[in-house]
């Protein structure tokens, strides 16, 4: 009876961890997912998206996007991305993707090819995604 008290504790303790790191990736996720939406709404206002106190949800903002970067990727205003990419600090430089500056919080994608481009993270997911679909 003295052997199962430690092993139970240390369930309990096992259990806790992955509580404790389900807990983690959740806010990660919530940060994420946060920090997105306020690059979605200071994307919507360098773009003049949102006007006269009103503004598109951050889903119709997204749509919006996607299907710039499809039309531009369709009439080779856009390359199709290719190569690699390499996340840095921002610099304050303009985005490819979405024309907005890539400012602290976000992530700078410096990319291959083509040479001198840079994205927002989630710009660089969403540019990828649709140079595979447009090479499909
Ligand atoms: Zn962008």
């Amino acid at each position: 009876m003295a052997a199962a008290i430690p092993t139970v504790r240390r369930e309990l303790v096992t259990r806790a961890l992955y509580g404790i790191a389900a807990a983690r990736a959740c806010a990660r996720s919530s940060r994420r997912l946060v920090h997105d939406s306020r690059r979605l709404v200071e994307l919507a206002l360098t773009l003049g998206w949102i006007a006269g106190g009103s503004f598109e949800d951050s889903t119709a903002v997204a749509h919006r996007l996607r299907w710039s970067v499809r039309r531009r990727l369709a009439n080779g205003v856009l390359p199709p991305l290719e190569g690699q990419a390499w996340p840095g600090s921002a610099t304050g430089k303009p985005c490819t993707v979405c024309g907005g500056p890539i400012i602290h919080p976000d992530l700078e994608y410096e990319v291959s090819r083509p040479t001198g481009t840079f994205t927002h993270a989630g710009c660089f997911d969403l540019w990828l995604e649709e140079t595979r679909r447009f090479k499909d």
